[in-house]
């Protein structure tokens, strides 16, 4: 069978961009997603070769061998039967996908597929769940760093049992694995007929059983528990980033390891200060007079405010930079930049003195000549520093 275009495969253009190809992939790969296809037998040949087409398009320098002298400039990446699923090296990229695929191909294609099961989370049958927390902070909170204490609900370890969920302190091996916490099976699959490897469904992977359990926990090991954490955020964190707080989560059942507290950051809005980065933007209104005559300006920032100088002949958005007075980089000495968007305000209200003035004034302007034109915008560009 000649082997088809990896363009074709995937459904896109020659020119497709790198997003583009990889949900191209992706569709495509739920579609043909094993799980989806148990009663038909080329899904699994579809899904290789879209994953075959993805692995070599997704990467610049493949991509470039394969536009140029098509499937012979690629084929010598793969080995001699060509691509194997151990030549598949973004399963990673699609862990959604691929995640709970991972016993199948590693029992599938006898453990030459690391790739899908080094993602896979393996934790123990009785660590306990990761808490999610969010954490609101001003933009004040955030240029200094700030300790926060805060009160979070969780599952402790029950004080009677010690956490063991026994109320006798007994603790006996499951019979049914014999403590190994797995229990074969043979099974026919999508691949055809296999032995997978499988949580023991009497003592949930644990290995072991509790015959008399602690009343307090009902053999959990944990109670539900209102604790204080204390957080501390170093300085310039960013909206969505996250802290872990090891070992904090919900304590493990029957005496498992804890789960963390993974602390979600979000920014309070700041009236003054726009973000971006660890650069910070504000503007700042100032009357004709200061614009044209220049002077100085108190600039706040997020600790104090600090004297500006403007040159006369200002104009309206102008923008003038104050170096290392935005937020520092994490764990670093080093600041982003103030950005200060001067805008001139021209007054509503005269009194008649000031309109005299005015007057007297426009006398000087109409020698001025001020004319409309792109050349005035190219100059208005300019005034960005
Ligand atoms: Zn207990
Ligand atoms: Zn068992």
């Amino acid at each position: 069978m000649a082997k088809r275009d990896y363009y074709e495969v995937l459904g896109v253009d020659k020119n497709a961009g790198n997003s583009e190809i990889k949900s191209a992939y992706r569709r495509l790969a739920m579609k043909y997603h094993p799980d989806k296809n148990r009663d038909d037998p080329d899904a699994a040949e579809k899904f290789k070769e879209a994953s075959e087409a993805y692995e070599v398009l997704s990467d610049p320098k493949k991509r470039n061998l394969y536009d140029q002298f098509g499937h012979a400039g690629v084929d010598s990446q793969f080995g001699a039967g060509g691509f194997q699923w151990s030549d598949f090296t973004h399963a990673g990229d699609f862990s959604d996908i691929f995640g709970d695929l991972g016993g199948i191909f590693e029992n599938f294609f006898g453990g030459a597929f690391r790739g899908f099961g080094a993602r896979t989370r393996r934790y123990s049958a009785n660590r306990g769940e990761d808490l999610k927390i969010s954490l609101s902070l001003t933009l004040e909170e955030i240029a200094t760093g700030v300790s926060k204490k805060i009160k979070v609900s969780t599952k402790s370890e029950c004080e009677f049992c010690h956490g063991t969920g026994s109320a006798d302190g007994k603790i006996s091996t499951c019979p049914q694995c014999n403590g190994t916490g797995q229990v074969r099976q043979v099974r026919q699959s999508f691949f055809g007929q296999m032995s997978t490897i499988s949580t023991c469904p009497k003592c949930q992977g644990k290995g072991t059983i509790i015959k008399n359990k602690c009343p307090h926990c009902y053999g959990e090991g944990r109670i539900p528990k209102v604790k204080t954490v204390k957080i501390d955020i170093p300085a310039g964190i960013a909206d969505g980033q996250y802290l872990k707080l090891r070992g904090q989560g919900n304590a493990g059942k029957q005496g498992g390891p804890s789960g963390d507290i993974l602390v979600f950051i979000k920014e309070k809005r700041n009236d003054i200060f726009e973000r971006d980065g660890q650069d910070l933007i504000c503007t700042f209104p100032i009357t004709v007079s200061k614009a044209v005559l220049g002077g100085s300006i108190d600039v706040p920032t997020l600790q104090k405010h600090i004297k500006m100088k403007i040159p006369s002949g200002t104009q309206s958005e102008k923008v003038f930079r104050l170096r290392g007075q935005g937020l520092p980089y994490l764990n670093s000495s080093r600041r982003g930049d103030l950005y200060v968007k001067i805008i001139v305000v021209i007054p509503t209200k005269l009194s008649s003195n000031e309109r005299e003035l005015y007057k007297k004034l426009e006398l000087f302007d109409e020698k001025r000549n001020l004319k409309p034109g792109k050349t005035f915008f190219e100059k208005l560009k300019e005034y960005f520093v």
